[in-house]
């Protein structure tokens, strides 16, 4: 593994172990040009998925990315790494399931939202006001009123 520092192509494994759903291995490498610490992380692949943004923009599904935008939508919501581990595997799961190889980016920022709906309402508003692309005035009705459900629903609980 090319060390991320200073390019070196040598990494030595310091440690290795399963995360708690056991659907990770998480290993501590140690460079052995610049002596730096990094974290990889190795999970189960079932088959290649290509994410279609538009016509002539397609790219390999990549995990990382839905992995960073979940996490900086639970940001200092005391959201439990593992909840969030767990909706992003759901998700690669039912797309590495659902028999197509090519999907659509759109298709996969819903299910990105719906996952968020259920755990966070906070998370959701803040993931959704980020992907949503409010071109269409219908479309932000229709998300206006969702959120709106929501904050109800939150005060109700308060
Ligand atoms: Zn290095």
């Amino acid at each position: 593994m090319r060390c991320p520092f200073c390019a070196h192509e040598d990494s030595q494994v310091k440690d290795s172990r399963p995360t708690e759903d056991g659907a990770t291995i998480r290993r501590r490498r140690q460079c052995e040009g610049c002596g730096a610490r990094f974290t990889t992380f190795e999970r189960i692949q079932l088959r290649e998925i290509t994410v279609v943004k538009s016509e002539d923009r397609k790219e390999p599904f990549d995990r990382s990315k839905i992995d960073l935008s979940v996490s900086l939508a639970c940001r200092k919501r005391g959201i439990a790494q593992e909840q969030m581990d767990q909706l992003v595997s759901g998700i690669q799961r039912q797309l590495e399931t659902s028999g197509e190889t090519e999907i659509p980016s759109k298709r996969v920022g819903e299910m990105v939202m719906d996952g968020l709906k259920a755990l966070d309402s906070v998370a959701y508003i803040r993931f959704a006001s980020v992907y949503k692309d409010f071109t269409e005035a219908k479309d932000f009705e229709a998300f206006a009123g969702s959120v709106s459900d929501i904050v109800a629903k939150d005060t109700d609980k308060a």
